[in-house]
């Protein structure tokens, strides 16, 4: 795209809105369509122009002198701007874990993992992202448990407890775990889901009503960073997505090219 090296960041397992939607009857130029099929479109077009993917959720997104560094599970990306497009499904939270963020509660191995060495933590995934996440934390901690929160395949030597957390709460230098069954201790937890809480991937981002508040070139109020798409408010439709796709695309090219 004019020249610019583009990277599109999102889960293996796709639950993007559009996935899952059977049929769009109201795209423009197409009269029935499955959400799949358009989606599957979309991609194949975007890397015939030469878009690179990575899959893997952006658990971070940290400002830096020369632009962005994305923390994607355990791997870094350097960007020169960011263009969000998270969608509207926004992570449901435990019952006191907003609270503890930064202060027992962690969603990134990479950047507190170390916090970690030799203590008790506990990890809840919903996915296998979450299994690549616990083995690098298992080098690192004393002791781990591994809450599977959403079904899928757990190493046979994890630790793993098969009750669901249903909330947090902060004990004397750690957080304490609450399940039906019992109450927990721990130094730390790790969370890994699908999405990530906005306050925590990208800290100072503007809001509106629901969505992220964004100009007509769909800036957001955090230089070099764009929004499209469900995750800046209503209508939540694929042709208003893609209409702010464009936008935000271009005006992120123009951003890089007047340096
Ligand atoms: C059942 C149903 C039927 C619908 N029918 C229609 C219809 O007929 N017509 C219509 O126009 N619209 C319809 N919609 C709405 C439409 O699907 C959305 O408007 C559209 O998908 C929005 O696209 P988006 O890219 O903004 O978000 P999404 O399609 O939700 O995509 C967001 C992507 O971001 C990824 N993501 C989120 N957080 C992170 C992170 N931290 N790191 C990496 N990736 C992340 C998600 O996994 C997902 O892949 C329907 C929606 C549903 C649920």
């Amino acid at each position: 795209m004019r020249g610019l090296d583009a990277l599109m960041i999102a889960p293996k397992i796709n639950l993007s809105w559009l996935a899952r939607t059977d049929r769009v009857d109201n795209y423009p130029g197409l009269k029935e369509v499955s959400g799949a099929d358009l989606l599957k479109a979309f991609e194949d077009q975007a890397a015939s122009m030469g878009a690179q993917t990575m899959h893997g959720t952006v658990r971070q997104i940290l400002p830096t002198d020369s632009g962005f560094m994305l923390l994607v599970e355990n791997d870094v990306v350097e960007a020169k701007t960011v263009v969000l497009a998270m969608g509207a499904a926004k992570p449901k939270l435990l019952p006191g874990e907003e609270e503890l963020i930064g202060a027992g509660v962690s969603y990134c191995a990479t950047c507190d993992g170390h916090f970690y060495k030799g203590k008790s933590i506990a990890v809840f995934s919903e996915n296998d992202q979450g299994v690549e996440e616990a083995e690098f934390l298992r080098d690192i901690v004393g002791k781990m448990d591994y809450y599977p929160v959403k079904k899928h395949d757990v190493p046979g030597d994890f630790n793993v407890i098969d009750e669901r957390p249903t909330a947090l709460y902060q004990t004397d230098g750690g957080v304490g775990v609450e399940t039906k069954e019992t109450k927990r201790s721990y130094d730390g937890v790790f969370v890994f889901r699908t999405g990530m809480p906005l306050s925590m991937l990208l800290e100072g981002l503007a809001m509106q009503d629901a969505g992220i508040a964004v100009d007509r070139s769909m800036r957001t109020n955090i230089p070099g960073v764009f929004a499209a798409g469900d995750c800046t408010g209503k209508p939540l439709q694929v042709a208003k997505a893609v209409g702010e796709g464009n936008v935000a695309a271009i005006a992120a090219a123009e951003y890089i090219q007047k340096g």
